[in-house]
């Protein structure tokens, strides 16, 4: 309470529906943590308050805002500017206002990028299999190739609105980076198989192990995965999804959920709006 005062700056969350968040608490230890004068607020936004809502930024002089699902791609028109990973994955969770000028960024694929070396695990030159294109699928993608895997198939239903989102990403990859990215039907269950076989780092980002599909997983078969490959889950609630039971039934020993993702590309939207260092142990302590 004592950091609330005139000259407290304001931080949002957009999304919908978004009272389940984890990025309020978060957010608000980190500044009392670190005695930074701002507040961090949720706020139910859909694509038709969106507008309003960016203008809103502005008016009020906020610092800046997440933007989550349904809101990632619908945002980009309202902005002034996009970074080059926003750019490129048509997608932005993370808004700084510099005095009226918003620039969007979008910090998940960075996220899920810095979890993996928070648990000392390099993942360049090697080989992902990633299923799912949406809002985490394709910032993963994106930030997994600039940053140099050597290889990743895309796998996707191929009668799922997302398919197209894919053919995006896999284009995308092959023409600016020099990362070799190959689109899969998720429906051949024989080619999903090998490429689990081949790969080093298996990536769900599908939400398939979250509510409404809790106990559910593309994967049942442990002998699908090898020991020392990383299996990683996107989904964080539940904190052990089937797939990461399948997982560890395999005897994988870098098995993840999507918590370390979630910390990281909060900390980087931090950084963004505040300059400073997100406590980052002391929020996993914390919260996790
Ligand atoms: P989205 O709706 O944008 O995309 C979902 C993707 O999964 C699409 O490619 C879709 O084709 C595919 N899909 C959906 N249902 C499927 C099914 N039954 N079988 C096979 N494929 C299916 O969703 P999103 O925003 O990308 O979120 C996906 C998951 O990632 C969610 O669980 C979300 O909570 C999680 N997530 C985690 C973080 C984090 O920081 N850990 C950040 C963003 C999203």
């Amino acid at each position: 309470m004592e950091r609330i005062d005139g000259h407290t700056l304001l931080i949002g969350l957009m999304a919908y529906p978004i009272r389940h968040s984890m990025s309020p608490t978060m957010h608000n230890h980190a500044f009392a943590k670190l005695g930074l004068n701002y507040a961090y607020l949720a706020f139910e936004i859909d694509n038709e308050k969106l507008e309003k809502a960016v203008d809103a930024i502005r008016t009020l002089d906020m610092r800046g805002s997440n933007v989550s699902m349904p809101n990632k791609q619908k945002i980009l028109p309202y902005l002034d500017k996009l970074s080059p990973a926003s750019e490129m994955t048509g997608a932005v969770n993370t808004i700084v206002n510099d005095n009226g000028v918003l620039t969007g960024y979008t910090t998940d694929g960075t996220g899920f990028m810095k979890s993996l070396e928070d648990e000392g695990l390099n993942i360049i030159g090697k080989k992902m299999t990633l299923a799912g294109a949406g809002g985490a699928g394709t910032p993963i993608a994106i930030q997994a190739a600039l940053d140099g895997v050597a290889e990743i198939a895309i796998f996707n239903r191929e009668n799922d609105p997302q398919w197209e989102q894919a053919k995006k990403n896999v284009e995308i990859i092959n023409e600016k980076t020099d990362c070799k990215a190959t689109l899969h039907r998720l429906e051949d269950q024989e080619d999903f198989k090998q490429a689990i076989a081949d790969c080093d780092i298996y990536c769900d980002a599908t939400g398939v192990g979250m509510k409404p599909l809790e106990d559910m997983s593309l994967v049942n078969d442990p002998s699908w995965f090898h020991k020392d490959m990383i299996v990683y889950d996107t989904v964080y609630a539940p904190r052990e999804t089937k797939l990461m039971k399948v997982a560890k039934e395999a005897g994988v020993e870098h098995v993840f959920n999507g918590l370390g993702m979630m910390l990281e590309q909060g900390a980087e939207a931090f950084k963004l709006w505040t300059g400073e260092d997100m406590p980052v142990d002391y929020i996993r302590e914390l919260l996790f």
